[in-house]
């Protein structure tokens, strides 16, 4: 038997694998929980088939995860693709030389990192998150890739809140999400 079966997955199917957790961290917030999706093994398999098969011919070099639950994801697509793997960090955590990039949240600002020889000029790169929330992480770790000159081919993400008008920050950009909410 293959190994791998091409079928599409049902988005109904991989919606019932993730958990909804209302007011987490906080009041107001409808939490999005990948975990349970994740130890599912089909679930796991056909969530990073169905992001392989939509990036298969988009000649990726690199494939960017942000910190920390683009990790879960971004690895076992880059596997998939034949592509390296890069992560996109929390400050002060990567040893050798960066480039930052500070960017707004709702209250206040925050900051991500990636070492400054961790792509070559003109390779293509993928960013993958688990959610397309208000797009402004995905937006500066676009940013933060084209910083030290990689070019940035697709932003993947496994959920996408629509309500919160992410793609609106991403304009211009190629964005494709697994499953709509
Ligand atoms: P964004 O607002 O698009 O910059 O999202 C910031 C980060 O928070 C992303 O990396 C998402 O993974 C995460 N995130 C935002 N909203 C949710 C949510 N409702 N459930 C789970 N994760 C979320």
């Amino acid at each position: 038997m293959s190994a791998s079966v091409h079928t599409a997955p049902s988005p109904a199917r991989l919606k019932d694998l993730i958990r909804e957790v209302p007011d987490f961290p906080k009041p107001g917030i409808n939490f999005y929980d990948i975990t349970t999706l994740l130890k599912d093994k089909t679930g796991f398999r056909e969530t990073v088939d169905a992001l392989a098969e939509h990036y298969r011919n988009s000649g990726a070099d690199i494939v960017v995860g942000i910190e920390a639950r683009g990790y879960f994801f971004a690895p076992a697509l880059a596997l998939a693709l034949g592509a390296g793997f890069v992560p996109v960090r929390k400050p002060r955590k990567l040893p050798h030389t960066v480039q930052s990039i500070e960017y707004e949240l709702e209250y206040g600002t925050d900051q991500l990192e990636i070492h400054v020889d961790a792509i070559e000029p003109g390779q293509k790169v993928l960013i993958i998150d688990d959610v397309l929330a208000t797009g402004g992480t995905a937006s500066a770790v676009a940013r933060l890739v084209e910083m030290i000159k990689g070019k940035v081919v697709g932003l993947g993400f496994v959920i996408e809140l629509t309500f919160l008008n992410g793609r609106k920050k991403l304009e211009g950009r190629d964005v494709f999400t697994l499953l709509q909410y």
